[in-house]
């Protein structure tokens, strides 16, 4: 596991990494993603350091709903609310998951194909 001082998303949420922050609050904050896949991609992720869906419990079942709830806030405020949007999380290496912080990628602008790649 990737050690929480080595993680890029841990430094991006403390401030010590740069990014275009488009929403934050005590737990949860959200950035632009570095490398977009569509017109709107944005990550929301708990500040706290969550290695991936495999962690979650109990203890953090609430936090993950409000990721989705922040995601809607964020696609109302990108316009994209009624034109429809992904929520993504990647778990693993099938999946592609790269970052082991959760993450929920909030796609939209375009239009998105079914099943995914
Ligand atoms: P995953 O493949 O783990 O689900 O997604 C990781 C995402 O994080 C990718 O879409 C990648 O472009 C994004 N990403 C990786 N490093 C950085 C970074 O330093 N800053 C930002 N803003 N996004 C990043
Ligand atoms: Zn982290």
């Amino acid at each position: 596991m990737v050690a929480m001082q080595e993680c890029i998303f841990c430094k991006i949420s403390s401030g010590e990494l740069p990014a275009k922050i488009v929403y934050t609050d005590r737990d949860v904050i959200a950035f632009e993603d570095i490398n977009k896949e569509a017109p709107v991609h944005v990550l929301v992720i708990p500040k706290k350091h969550i290695p991936g869906a495999n962690k979650v419990d109990k203890g953090n079942i609430e936090l993950l709903g409000r990721l989705v709830y922040v995601a809607s806030k964020i696609a109302k405020d990108k316009k994209i609310e009624s034109s429809g949007y992904r929520l993504v999380i990647n778990s693993g290496k099938d999946a592609g998951q790269d970052v082991l912080h959760m993450h929920l990628h909030l796609l939209g602008g375009r239009k998105f194909t079914w099943p995914p790649g």
